[in-house]
């Protein structure tokens, strides 16, 4: 029986730890699965120039593929001619390393030359060529010096068509990543707008995640807590692995560091998984709460940080594509729904990082399944992380800004009684006397402490003291006025500020406070209260010293036997 259980157990760890790999060896295999469609092309159909911009089809395109990268211009171009040009069913070839070439018929229907815009809208190409008769033309990473005026880096050409012309025009496209063939067509003034329109929205994005990263990175030397410090290192990373999907950094970068660009891009991404893990962890409290939730994500958080590292080895690359496909695509849903898990276990903050962790990794999953090639989306998928991005920043930021509005209320309060503690009534005090002594406002203070209480711990106990505190606590509540500030400043020793109140008046809430405390005890230990009350004098420059005449009164009380209140100054 008991073996049975055991093996029982066995078998549902065997599963569990091989669900994982198994769910990443399918995505893999998805993507790998990805291939040309196959058959000899009739004829090449024309593209007709468009008013604004066409997205090409599979259709409207044929291809040469050069795994090795050996083929020339006058090679493809007779594999071409003879026919040999495959037609494709899908633009997005996935992860591949090696070169294709693409055939490319533009028509000019109109009576006049036109210009247009041929554009690769994938930033991360490694390299792009255009052969247009006996010009060529490249870009991509590999290209030191960009001579584009456009702010971010897509690869693209201007091709110039004389009236009634169709032009024969050939690209080359090399990639150790994703290859695809994302290609559109644009009139010159609709790409300069498109670009202008995106660099904006996207210079708006990175600024405002700048400015909450450098918000929450001041916040965290004012408040000595390392969640905003990991969500700063988290956006930061977000916004360059968006930059860098984008080609935002790279007409900056490719002058500098030329096709280690790409290689940045990874850092980037792997910043973004390894710090997400850390900020995951932090916020929500997993090395305190949950240690073995920590250390799934802790090894996470290593497994993306080291992501660059790993890919970089080529011995490793398929393993490396699964761990890629595992820490960006699979984690990040394995994460959401341990969130979830949280969630619904009775953390409120769980819920808020559910919702916005799954929306940024969303977008990037979604993305990176298109890259993959696993799924066809169209090129606004490209965009879909910086969405997701925008919906989540909130979220976290709402999540932080909760955080430490609980953090700062606890430094303000009185655990045992919930009322203000010492701290908060001296800044408190100190403010409303300048503003009492300014205005010539009436301020009195009231010094209460609890009577004989050593004795009730001695003989009931310190939980029942702890219970007498609690109630004296609620009395000073129910008693004072909204205005008043009640407030717990030593262990038996309460105070109460009352505004636009004189000494006799205080000395009144003081009296109903005492007997009020008499009526609500009506179990052991019934404990009673002595009380001092003092008035602001323009001779009290610091809180100290009406603190001091307060106290002064509080001891007369004392010596007059207890249960009694005394006004400072009076006999
Ligand atoms: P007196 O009437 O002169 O004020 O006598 P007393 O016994 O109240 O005076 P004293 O200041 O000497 O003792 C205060 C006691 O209050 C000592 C301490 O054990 C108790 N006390 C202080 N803080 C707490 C607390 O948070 N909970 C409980 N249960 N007791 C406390
Ligand atoms: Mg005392
Ligand atoms: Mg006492």
């Amino acid at each position: 029986m008991i073996d049975k259980m055991n093996l029982s157990i066995f078998y549902v760890r065997i599963f569990r730890l091989s669900v994982l790999p198994v769910i990443a060896l399918i995505m893999g295999l998805v993507i790998a699965s990805t291939s040309l469609g196959s058959g000899a092309a009739e004829h090449q159909p024309t593209v007709e120039l468009p008013q604004l911009q066409i997205r090409l089809a599979p259709h409207q395109l044929r291809l040469v593929e050069d795994p090795l990268g050996t083929l020339t211009v006058v090679d493809a171009a007779a594999r071409f001619e003879s026919g040999q040009g495959q037609t494709t069913e899908r633009l997005n070839l996935g992860l591949r390393d090696g070169a294709i070439w693409v055939s490319l018929h533009l028509r000019n229907a109109s009576r006049q030359a036109r210009d247009v815009i041929v554009s690769h809208e994938y930033a991360p190409i490694d390299e792009l060529y255009l052969f247009d008769g006996d010009l060529a033309q490249r870009a991509g990473d590999s290209l030191i010096n960009a001579d584009s005026p456009f702010l971010r880096r897509l690869a693209h050409f201007s091709v110039r068509l004389d009236a009634n012309e169709t032009r024969a025009l050939l690209l080359r496209l090399r990639s150790s990543s994703n290859l695809n063939l994302s290609l559109s067509v644009y009139s010159p003034e609709y790409f300069v707008a498109s670009e202008t329109l995106l660099v904006g929205a996207y210079s708006v994005f990175l600024g405002a995640v700048l400015a909450a990263a450098v918000f929450l990175i001041l916040s965290f030397f004012f408040y000595r807590e390392p969640t905003p410090l990991a969500l700063a290192g988290y956006l930061l990373s977000f916004a360059a692995y968006v930059a860098f999907l984008n080609g935002l950094f790279t007409p900056w970068l490719s002058p500098l560091v030329g096709e280690r660009t790409n290689d940045l891009h990874l850092v980037a991404i792997g910043m973004l998984y390894g710090s997400g893990a850390l900020f995951y962890r932090h916020a929500l409290r997993l090395p305190d709460r949950h240690p073995r939730l920590d250390r799934w994500m802790l090894s996470l958080q290593w497994l993306g940080f080291a992501l660059p590292l790993v890919l970089s080895v080529p011995a490793l690359r398929v393993p490396a594509g699964l761990v890629y496909l595992f820490v960006t695509g699979v984690a990040p849903l394995i994460n959401s729904a341990l969130a979830v898990w949280l969630w619904r276990r009775g953390d409120s903050f769980a819920g808020v990082f559910a919702v916005g962790w799954l929306v940024a990794h969303l977008g990037a999953l979604l993305n990176t399944l298109r890259i993959g090639g696993t799924l066809d989306l169209p090129p606004i998928a490209l965009h879909l992380p910086a969405i997701g991005g925008a919906i989540a920043i909130p979220c976290f930021a709402w999540g932080i800004a909760r955080l430490l509005s609980r953090e700062r209320t606890m430094a303000y309060t009185d655990a045992l009684t919930g009322l203000a503690n010492r701290h908060r009534f001296e800044i408190v005090a100190a403010e409303e006397m300048n503003r009492a002594r300014r205005y010539d406002r009436r301020l009195s203070l009231v010094v209460l402490d609890a009577d004989h209480f050593k004795r009730v711990n001695d003989d009931y106990g310190h939980a029942a003291g702890d219970r007498a505190l609690r109630t004296v606590a609620s009395v000073m509540q129910t008693v004072g006025r909204e205005a008043d500030l009640p407030a717990r400043v030593g262990g038996e020793e309460f105070a109460m500020l009352l505004l636009e109140t004189d000494a006799r008046q205080a000395a009144k809430v003081a009296q109903r406070l005492r007997e009020h405390l008499a009526t609500v005890q009506v179990m052991e230990p019934r404990i009673t209260i002595s009380a001092g009350v003092a008035e602001l004098s323009p001779d009290d420059n610091t809180p100290a010293a009406l603190l001091a005449r307060a106290d002064e009164a509080l001891y007369a009380a004392k010596d007059a036997g207890r249960d009694c209140v005394k006004i400072a100054g009076e006999e």
